[in-house]
């Protein structure tokens, strides 16, 4: 997602706390040593020399001993996972986070330097679909709008003007309103689908036609540039190319968005689809 890869990092923090499996570190805590590189665009902070542009380190090293001390986890994949996702959600610069958990104390009853964990997380940029064709049609697409946004793990960054459009697919059926939106998400593309799906069961969508009349559809455009070709999920959403209700909403977005399959941009396939 991120064009720049300038890097800040604090490395090897120090923090007495108690997580782990056995009772007794829950109650006598051990050392954890916390390495953390911050993925975050330097230019402007190095060009006018200003904090204010740049993630104050000593802040986040505070916040990391606050939070690590703060919680009791059993193990240190949750106690990096936790991590990860609270520095990125509280430092509005980063865009990606590397965070090693480290136990030197372990208690494995070995000789053994060390154990770690490292774990690599960062925000996505998502483009996802939206359509309704019963009842309040717009209600529904509004109601999706503000469920994405509200979940700790997203931001809707923009949002296309809502079209009416005809009926794809053969079907008998009502006008479809339609939109696409511009989602930033800390979820996988499973996690978003499976959130997509609760949203849609919240507008007391039922599958039964398909392609038939439905109070909402919600489904994932674009995941950054993934590819993604599983039973459950195709990513870039599979039929972008030949619908103008899910490209002109697109080309309000993201004109210059290329396909990561087609390798041609949202305004070509749109000028492709017209001159059909
Ligand atoms: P279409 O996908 O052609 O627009 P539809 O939206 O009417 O058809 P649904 O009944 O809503 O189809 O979804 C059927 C299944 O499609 C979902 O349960 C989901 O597993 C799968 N699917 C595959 N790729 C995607 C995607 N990119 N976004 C949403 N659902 C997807
Ligand atoms: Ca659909
Ligand atoms: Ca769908």
């Amino acid at each position: 997602m991120f064009i720049n890869m300038d890097k800040i990092t604090i490395d090897g923090l120090e923090v007495f706390a108690k997580h782990g499996v056995f009772p007794e570190e829950n109650i006598l805590g051990q050392k954890f040593v916390i390495s953390v590189i911050m993925y975050t665009d330097t230019r402007k902070a190095g060009i006018t020399d200003e904090l204010e542009y740049s993630v104050n380190y000593g802040e986040v090293s505070h916040f990391i001993k606050d939070f690590v001390e703060g919680h009791t986890f059993k193990l240190i994949e949750k106690v990096a996972e936790e991590l990860a996702q609270a520095i990125l959600l509280k430092f509005d610069l980063l865009e990606k986070a590397d965070v090693k958990i480290s136990k030197p104390w372990a208690p494995i009853g070995l000789p053994v330097n060390n154990v770690s964990v490292e774990i690599s997380r960062s925000w996505h940029k998502a483009y996802i679909a939206l359509g309704s064709n019963m009842g309040d049609k717009k209600a529904f697409l509004d109601m999706a709008v503000k469920k994405l946004d509200e979940h700790q793990l997203c931001k809707v960054i923009k949002v296309a003007d809502y079209i009416c459009t005809e009926p794809y697919g053969g079907v008998e059926q009502d006008m479809f309103i339609n939109s696409a939106l511009e989602l930033k998400t800390l979820l996988t593309p499973d996690e978003l689908l499976t959130l997509l799906h609760e949203i849609e069961a919240a507008a007391d969508r039922k599958r039964e036609i398909h392609w038939g009349p439905r109070t909402l559809d919600l489904d994932i455009l674009f995941y950054d540039n993934s590819i993604i070709d599983t039973e459950d999920l195709q990513v870039p959403h599979s039929d972008i190319q030949n619908r103008d209700f899910v490209l002109i909403p697109m080309a309000q977005l993201a004109p210059f968005l290329r396909h990561p399959v087609l390798n041609i941009t949202i305004k070509q396939m749109l000028e492709k689809l017209g001159d059909r």
